[in-house]
């Protein structure tokens, strides 16, 4: 395993984070909304952007894990879900990758049965050409080629998610 260049560096990302919290902050229009924030990965990404945004957030978290088994069925189960009442509510998913594209159209599928007015999705990170199921985001931050990426709260295998860039791994 050899880890590969910087893809982005901490300026590049946090330059990119600013730009999303001002047009996200035009978006909402100053009505208050609900950040649900994908565990783990997103952890750096939700509180740099919720930080540089003006609109008034309420924070609730949600953990999926997707098995991609033998069988590859890509199945979504949940060990987390937000405890708030989101009925009625704005809300916005905070991803930090989309891949496949399973694990959000989960998560978007598991908030909307709790009827909120609208659920967006943003994500720092998107690989359309992997996309398997059908899946767009309201904002990406960044959209690469199929590599696979770690730091910022990305893993691999639980390691270099405090890494300050993102940065390609060689497997
Ligand atoms: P999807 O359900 O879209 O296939 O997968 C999304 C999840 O796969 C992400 O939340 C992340 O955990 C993992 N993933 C996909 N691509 C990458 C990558 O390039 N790097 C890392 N660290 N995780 C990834
Ligand atoms: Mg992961």
């Amino acid at each position: 395993m050899k880890m590969n260049e910087v893809l982005y560096n901490a300026a590049a990302i946090a330059d990119r984070v600013q730009e999303l919290a001002k047009e996200l902050d035009v978006a909402f229009d100053g009505s208050s909304i609900v950040a649900v924030v994908a565990l783990k990965g997103a952890m750096p990404f939700a509180m740099d952007l919720i930080r540089s945004m003006k609109t008034p957030i309420a924070v609730e978290l949600i953990r999926a894990k997707s098995y991609l088994g033998r069988e590859s069925t890509g199945e979504v189960e949940f060990s987390l879900l937000p405890e708030g009442d989101l009925t009625g509510k704005t809300v916005l998913v905070i991803e930090d990758i989309l891949d496949t594209g399973r694990t959000a159209r989960a998560i978007y599928g598991a908030l909307l049965i709790q009827n909120p007015q609208r659920v967006h999705v943003v994500t720092l990170l998107d690989k359309p050409a992997r996309r398997e199921v059908e899946f767009q985001p309201d904002w990406v931050g960044f959209s690469i080629e199929n590599v696979f990426v770690v730091g910022y709260g990305l893993d691999y295998d639980e390691a270099y998610r405090q890494l300050p860039d993102i940065r390609v791994l060689e497997l």
